[in-house]
């Protein structure tokens, strides 16, 4: 059966969020029966007040793993933006009464499974496993947050915008929202121009949970077009961006110009993960993390693995045992159950990832790669030999496994080319000596490290996550610290 919403795990007051067995044959056909009838509505600007029609034009939602139509997007315009910002207001009732209407809309989000799952593979490729994880935890982001802002002391800075990527459409976004709702802030939400429809369902809950529309204005489009007129508008009091570094790094150079000094920028980006196996490690857990951390959901998670560091020792056995366990993945439409592996989110993303693939192949690096489906954006997963991390330039966002080996003594060496990358996001390592586990937390300069266990997947209230160095400004978002980033200074502390 379906799970009941799990007991209080995260202490008094705190709620989990409804689970599903994946295993239990009438809770698949209870989620196949809400997911089936459903049809996706076209989107558009979400503005408050008297602000009217969005202005800006229309774009075509297509499947990554069929290419059919899903639905049309009207996208925002730079005059849009303006026109939210004439009627943004920050949410200014009690926090107890922000927090119930956050608790409501997650119940909400739970009731409306169904149609998310349907979005979530439909518009941004997620398999099932993936979609639940992502509803869990957006769920779980709006109960974490609303319990936190009831806790806060210092008044909401004034308006956010929130700029979200398409690799969490759900959790991610909702997770920026509900932390600026929580500490009663008006929001400007501007989702990745992929997953605009995931978005929209989103905000109608959070409308209907009791959000003023004043205080939650969603702007579609691009990010040339949208979040440059966001970061350049000078009545933004903050900004909570997800996606890549050098994203990250033109929208703080536009708010140093247009807004006001301090205004927060709440980053997480990029990262190149690496995870160490020595050894001692046992083989068949290493395996399973190493094809979890790196292929789940096509590789695209900043938290995924890129760059594994095998013991020689070791070597030969682990690799081929990891072949082995990569034939064993699943391609395809993940509306499919039996799917491990959906398809890259679009063309331009699949280009990438394939260019890099082929320049592996041309230099004899490439070990292994799956075939690739003929529709959709697919990219089979691939395993390239290199003799270090610092070969790689730049994080592949994909399903894109790169694998060095190192020597008994070259440890310290493989140290210190991980944190010489500049990223910090997370990190893996498989071991089962004691002694190393401490010593290698101790120095790994990362946000988020794991050890013997995958390195995806971290999990609100008990796993604040975020990164170091080019991967993040902290703090970590579903971590105790985070909503704080999100209110007004205190007299005496301009800067926080
Ligand atoms: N929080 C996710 C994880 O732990 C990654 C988030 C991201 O990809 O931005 O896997």
């Amino acid at each position: 059966a379906m799970l009941a919403p799990g007991p209080e795990i995260f202490g008094p007051g705190r709620r989990n969020s409804m689970g599903f067995d994946l295993t239990d044959g009438p809770t698949l056909a209870r989620i196949d029966a809400a997911r089936a009838g459903v049809t996706v509505p076209d989107a558009a600007p979400r503005l408050a007040g008297d602000a009217g029609p969005g202005t800006g034009g229309t774009v075509t939602v297509h499947n990554p793993a069929t290419g059919a139509v899903v639905a049309q997007v009207q996208e925002a315009s730079a005059k849009d933006v303006a026109r939210a910002l004439d009627h943004a207001a920050p949410w200014q009732v009690p926090a107890a009464e922000r927090a119930q209407v956050l608790r409501r809309a997650a119940d909400l989000y739970e009731r409306d499974f169904g149609p998310l799952f349907a979005l979530l593979a439909q518009e941004a490729g997620k398999s099932l496993p993936d979609a639940v994880g992502e509803l869990r935890e957006a769920v779980d982001f709006l109960r974490y947050y609303a319990n936190g802002g009831e806790a806060l002391s210092r008044p909401a800075r004034g308006i956010f915008a929130c700029i979200s990527p398409w690799n969490f459409p759900l959790a991610i976004f909702t997770g920026q929202i509900s932390a600026a709702l929580a500490a009663g802030n008006g929001v400007l939400a501007k989702p990745a121009e992929q997953t605009a429809l995931v978005a929209d369902h989103a905000v109608r809950l959070l409308h209907e949970a009791g959000v003023p529309r004043s205080a939650l204005q969603l702007l579609p489009g691009r990010g040339d077009v949208v979040g440059a007129a966001i970061a350049g508008d000078g009545r933004v009091s903050g900004v909570a961006f997800t996606g890549s570094t050098d994203t990250a790094l033109r929208i703080r150079r536009s708010m140093a110009y247009a807004l006001a000094p301090g205004a927060p920028l709440i980053a997480e980006t990029g990262g190149l993960n690496a995870m160490i196996v020595d050894s001692t490690a046992l083989p068949e857990q290493a395996i399973r993390d190493i094809v979890a951390s790196a292929f789940q959901s096509a590789g695209q998670r900043c938290s995924a693995l890129r760059c594994l560091y095998v013991q020689e020792d070791v070597a030969d056995t682990l690799l081929e045992m990891l072949q082995g366990a990569m034939d064993e993945l699943r391609l395809g439409d993940p509306w499919h159950l039996s799917t491990d592996v959906g398809p890259v989110i679009d063309a331009e993303a699949k280009a990438g990832i394939d260019a890099h693939i082929a320049t592996a192949r041309t230099e004899g690096r490439l070990i292994k790669q799956l075939e690739t489906p003929a529709d959709g954006t697919f990219v089979g997963p691939a395993l390239i030999r290199i003799g270090g991390i610092a070969d790689l330039e730049q994080e592949i966002f994909g399903p894109v496994l790169h694998v060095a080996t190192f020597k008994a003594r070259e440890l310290e060496q493989v140290i210190a080319a991980i944190n010489a990358t500049g990223y910090g996001l997370t990190f893996g390592l498989h071991t089962r000596i004691d002694g190393r586990v401490q010593d290698i937390a101790d120095r790994i300069e990362v946000g988020n490290a794991y050890v013997n266990r995958n390195q995806i997947g971290a999990i609100v209230g008990s796993q604040p996550f975020g990164g170091e160095g080019l991967s993040g400004t902290g703090p970590k978002a579903g971590g105790p610290n985070y909503l704080t980033r999100y209110t007004a200074p205190e007299p005496g502390h301009p800067v926080t």
